[in-house]
């Protein structure tokens, strides 16, 4: 199957279904336990896949329908992070607080954590596959330090340890590895300083496509209140030339909901970009004309090559429906703009 122009994809996850989890949160409650949930974990993941392609998503993921949350997912399967010690703490530059947990000793990686769940969706789809992986800074920003005792130290001790993983993945057949890092949104000094030193060493000889995800975070109330409170932009001035430099090969970013200008796309050179078009807060699906009027944006900045049409961030805690309505909407405004570009109409 040939890979049309505008591909269309997600962040990563889906809502998990109610008979699994604890629908609409960001952190559910399993619903069964022991062997009952892990078959319960492989039937979503089949359902979602197929969710996926019979809306015709050309790139998908698992719906991280085995997570529970998109870091703990990641670092419990790590040693060094003890989730019998949380500790609350100011994160995302103090916009929320959550409990994280503690790091005493050294962070390392001694078995893939994501691998079986690659193996299982790579069996099940033909479709190209993503896997998502939480990002250093992100993960330095959600733990308690207690062993380090220096933010740069941690956070690549964490780029060793998600390095080993994308390798993994990488050669086990997953298309594209995404880093999530939504932090690189909040401490632009630090991105600077050692953030994109350290996602260039988690994708460090990873033979995958590479892609970093920047985000506000769920379209939970909290994040949709700092999001409509916000009107300076400006942050993306100094990350995009950052990101530009770094190896990663595709960026995304959401646009939809911080109706941010496409126009700041020219200061990611010739990455990939995952255009966040359709946003993830829990109001209604919007008219496929809205988000195809944002793709057409888009490509006056982004040649159709490098554009994948692509939801603000993940799905997670929305109702089950409304994330099908949203990825449909997504799909249907692809292909309109996708007819555009063959039909040679001009594109604004
Ligand atoms: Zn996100």
């Amino acid at each position: 199957m040939t890979t049309p122009l505008l591909p269309t994809t997600l962040v990563g996850s889906l809502p998990r279904p109610a008979w699994l989890a604890t629908p609409e949160a960001v952190r559910p409650q399993w619903r069964l336990e022991g062997a009952l949930l892990a078959e319960g974990q492989d039937d979503a993941v089949l359902v979602a896949l197929k969710l996926q392609e019979d809306l015709g998503l050309d790139i998908v993921t698992d719906g991280e329908q085995r997570r529970r949350h998109y870091i703990e997912g990641f670092t419990r399967g790590l040693d060094g992070f003890d989730y019998t010690r949380l500790v609350e703490k100011h994160t995302r530059g103090g916009r929320y607080t959550a409990p994280v947990p503690t790091v005493a000793r050294p962070v390392a990686w001694r078995q893939p954590v994501l691998l079986a769940a690659l193996q299982f969706a790579r069996a099940h789809t033909t479709r190209r596959l993503k896997v998502t992986i939480p990002g250093p800074m992100t993960i330095v920003d959600t733990s308690y330090d207690a062993y380090y005792h220096d933010e740069r130290a941690f956070a690549f001790a964490v780029a060793d340890a998600i390095n080993a993983e994308a390798r993994a993945l990488a050669i086990a057949g997953a298309d594209v590895i995404q880093i999530d890092e939504p932090c690189f949104n909040v401490y632009l000094d630090q991105v600077a300083a050692w953030g994109i030193a350290a996602l260039d060493r988690c994708l460090d000889g990873v033979a995958a496509t590479t892609a970093v995800h920047v985000c506000y975070g769920y379209g939970t109330p909290a994040v949709l209140a700092w999001k409509q409170q916000n009107r300076d932009w400006e942050q993306y001035r100094r990350l995009l030339p950052l990101l530009r430099a770094s190896r990663v090969q595709q960026v995304s970013l959401e646009f939809a909901a911080p109706r941010l200008d496409p126009a700041v796309l020219r200061l990611l050179g010739e990455k990939d970009v995952l255009y966040g078009c359709v946003d993830v807060s829990p109001a209604p699906a919007e008219p496929v004309e809205v988000v195809a009027t944002r793709l057409r944006a888009a490509l006056a900045h982004v040649p159709p090559e490098r554009l994948y049409p692509c939801t603000d961030c993940g799905m997670a805690p929305l109702p089950r429906r409304l994330a099908q309505e949203k990825l449909a909407v997504l799909v249907a405004a692809a292909r309109q703009v996708r007819a555009e570009l063959a039909g040679g109409a001009p594109v604004e």
